[in-house]
């Protein structure tokens, strides 16, 4: 039997999906998902001092991307950060 392997989207290091469905498994471990999400509210919060992104913005997105899963091309903002590139 053939193992599926996927790159962890956070640690990039390799690992066997879970199979009993739900979700597609991006992260290796819970641990690498909840960093994940600590760096982009971090990163939100940054965006929204610095006056790249709004409050607005950020609502309008989470409505559009509720609607319409996976899809960001609905006009969004293109958010470039100072020292991001
Ligand atoms: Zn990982």
């Amino acid at each position: 039997m053939t193992s599926i392997t996927c790159q962890c989207s956070w640690c990039g290091r390799q690992f066997s999906p879970r199979t009993s469905g739900g979700r597609e498994q991006i992260y290796c471990t819970v641990t690498c998902r909840r960093a994940y999400d600590a760096a982009a509210r971090t990163w939100v919060r940054l965006a929204i001092a610095e006056g790249y992104l709004t409050v607005a913005d950020l609502k309008r997105v989470s409505a559009s991307t509720r609607a319409l899963p996976g899809s960001m091309g609905d006009g969004s903002p293109v958010i470039y950060l100072p020292g991001a590139a």
